[in-house]
Parts: C-alpha cells; structure tokens; sequence
C-alpha cells in the first residue's frame, strides 16, 4: 500500500484522521509536537504514543526530510545559501541570513517560476514544478535541526524561488502549520509572504485566518512598464486595492518592494508617482537596489540617483527602508536564486 506523506496533511485532515482511528483528539497534538518541534523521522521515535498506534501510523504514512547537498557561505556578510534536494533531485535554493538578535530563513514555494520577470534570475528558465507543502515546512525544518538554536528568534521570509500565490493550496497549508502552537506556533511578524500580486489571491488571505505578512513586488509605477518587466503581473490599482484591504483586514502595513533598476524605474517622475500611489495607505515601501547576475541586461542604478529617488519619495509617501540585499557575493541575494536542470551543483 502507498504510504501518504504525513506533512503534506493539514490540521483538520490530521484531526479527521485521529476521529477515525478511534483516537483521543490530544493524539493530534502528540503528533503535531513529534512532528514539527521535536522533528523526529520515524513514528517509532514516538514515545509517549501507545506502541499500536505508532505501528498504525507507520503503515499508513512515511515522514518527508529534506538534506543539504551544498552550502556557500558569503565572504561579505553573515548569509548562507543552502540546495536542498528533493526526492526527483531537483535542487531548492534557500538563504540563511544572521542578524544580531535574530535569523531569517529565506523559503522557495516552486522550482523555478513561470512569471518570467525579465529582472530576476529564477523567472528565466521557467517553472519546473510547485513545491508540496512538506518540501515547504522542511525547509524550516532544515534550518531549524541544524542552524537555528533552540529559543532563537528567527522569521521566515517566501522571497526565494517561486511565486508563492502561484501555489498557494500548498504554501496555505504549510502557513497553518507553520502558525500552529503545537507545530511552530509563528505569529504573523514572523512570517512574511512575498508576492507579484495575484488580487484574488491577497484578499483570499486576508479573509483567511492565516497569519503572515504580505510583501507585493511593485517595481514599476505605470502598467505599460510593469507589463514590459513584469509579464506576468497584473494592473497596479487592482493590486494595490487587494494590498490596502489585506493591511485593513489583518491590521497591519503591507509592504510594497520596489527594485531600482537603472533607466527603467528610477526617474524623479516615477519617485512622484510612487509617493503619490502610496500616499496616505497602510503600506511600507522597502526599496531594493537592483542585484545582477550574468547574462542580465540590467544594472544597478548609481548611489546619487537612488538617493535622489528617496529625496523626493520620503517626503509624501509611508515609510520607506532600503534592502541590502545580503549574500551577492554567492549569488543569494534578492533575484539571484536559479535551479539549473540536469546541472551538477558545483555550478551554482
Ligand atoms: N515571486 C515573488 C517572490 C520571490 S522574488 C515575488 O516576485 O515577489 C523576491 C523579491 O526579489 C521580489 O520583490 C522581486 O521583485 C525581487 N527581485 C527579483 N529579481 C531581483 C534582482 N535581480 N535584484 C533585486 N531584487 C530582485
Ligand atoms: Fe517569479 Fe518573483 Fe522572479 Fe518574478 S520576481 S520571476 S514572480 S520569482
């Protein structure tokens, strides 16, 4: 019989499943627990579960790990990035960023992507496929056996490969995990959504119970570039109004990235327009200095015209941060992340 893969379950299948067996409802907690704090790789491990029901788990489900197959860690800053290898050996790219006070994981939610985004590295060899929701949570699961210590604050940030909302049955159900108190119980500061903007999408979250942070890759002010850029995106005042309503609805602020890119969107015009999109709304405008990769046409623009673009931003619009995007130096950064088919790692 095929064994279903446990962390691809959701809370209320895991519950179902318990009620079915015949089994007390805080079994689904135990379980939970072994899972995702304790992260152990067999039901047998299971020990304050009764030997039976451990066997019934182990024949009706297998439990999904993911291993490192190369780690490049940056000269220049406190980054590293990690391949991990699934199951068909394509290779997901994750960043470990270390901060003072805490670590940031930064997540992929596809292999690849099929938005095409002429500025980033991912979108140019298309979408191999949708990451499961086990291949997302064990990602963190990665990091969090090797790299993180126990009670050290850390976030996770869906900024890696992939568009998250492309995907979104699956990065759903791995965000209720990863909310939940008896998995990794993550409040919604903790995690953070990145996404070109799918409206439907943002207000189907917003109406969720899910926890998390939105981010909408902006990067553009008027639709005609946007649509040169970013094919794949939709028009800037739907996205907009689904980013305000998600900040309404959760109470918070949604972040809006904006990469600089050098004669593309950084005009003093698309400064005023961006103030002027922005002005007044619950959002936060985190600006990312363009990072290249090779065979990209683009470049970065230079330090007197970004600061000429945030002189006439701050003024008018919400609050506004510059991304340094960490790890450049090993290709990690902010669209730099790339699965390359059929290659051997070495090559990243
Ligand atoms: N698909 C999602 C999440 C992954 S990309 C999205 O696009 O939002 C994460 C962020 O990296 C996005 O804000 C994207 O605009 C930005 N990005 C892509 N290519 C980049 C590059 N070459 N330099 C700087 N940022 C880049
Ligand atoms: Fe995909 Fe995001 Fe890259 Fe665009 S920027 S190609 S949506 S990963």
């Amino acid at each position: 019989m095929h064994k279903q893969n446990i962390k691809n379950l959701s809370i209320k299948e895991i519950s179902l499943i318990i009620e079915e067996l015949g089994e007390k409802r805080h079994r689904k907690t135990q379980l939970l627990k072994w899972l995702y704090q304790k992260r152990v790789n067999s039901f047998h491990d299971m020990t304050n579960v009764p030997l039976d029901l451990r066997k019934k788990f182990d024949k009706l489900f297998s439990i999904s790990a993911l291993h490192s197959t190369k780690v490049i860690v940056s000269s220049e800053d406190n980054s590293t990035k990690f391949l991990l290898e699934c199951e068909d050996k394509l290779l997901i790219e994750t960043v470990l960023m270390k901060f003072k006070k805490h670590q940031t994981i930064c997540i992929s939610s596809q292999v690849g992507c099929s938005l095409g985004c002429t500025f980033c590295r991912t979108g140019k060899n298309g979408l191999e496929r949708n990451l499961r929701s086990d291949e997302i949570l064990n990602q963190v699961i990665f990091f969090k056996n090797k790299y993180i210590p126990p009670r050290k604050r850390y976030n996770i940030v869906f900024m890696g490969m992939g568009e998250p909302f492309l995907n979104s049955d699956n990065v759903f159900r791995a965000i209720e995990i990863l909310n939940d108190l008896d998995a990794f119980a993550l409040g919604e500061k903790r995690i953070t959504v990145s996404t070109i903007g799918f409206p439907d999408k943002i207000i189907e979250a917003a109406k969720s119970d899910l926890k998390f942070r939105l981010a909408v890759s902006l990067n553009a002010t008027t639709n005609s570039i946007r649509k040169k850029i970013m094919p794949g995106s939709k028009n800037i005042s739907d996205t907009l109004s689904a980013a305000q309503k998600f900040a309404e609805l959760k109470g918070t602020r949604t972040t809006l990235e904006y990469v600089l890119i050098k004669g593309v969107n950084d005009s003093d015009e698309d400064a005023k327009r961006l103030a002027k999109l922005t002005s007044g709304k619950p959002f936060k405008i985190n600006l990312i200095p363009f990072n290249t990769w090779d065979g990209c046409k683009f470049s970065r623009p230079d330090e007197e015209r970004m600061g000429k673009f945030i002189e006439l931003l701050l003024p008018r619009a919400p609050a506004v941060t510059v991304r340094r995007s960490r790890g450049s130096d090993i290709g990690a950064a902010c669209g730099q992340l790339s699965y390359q088919k059929g290659s051997t790692t070495d090559k990243l």
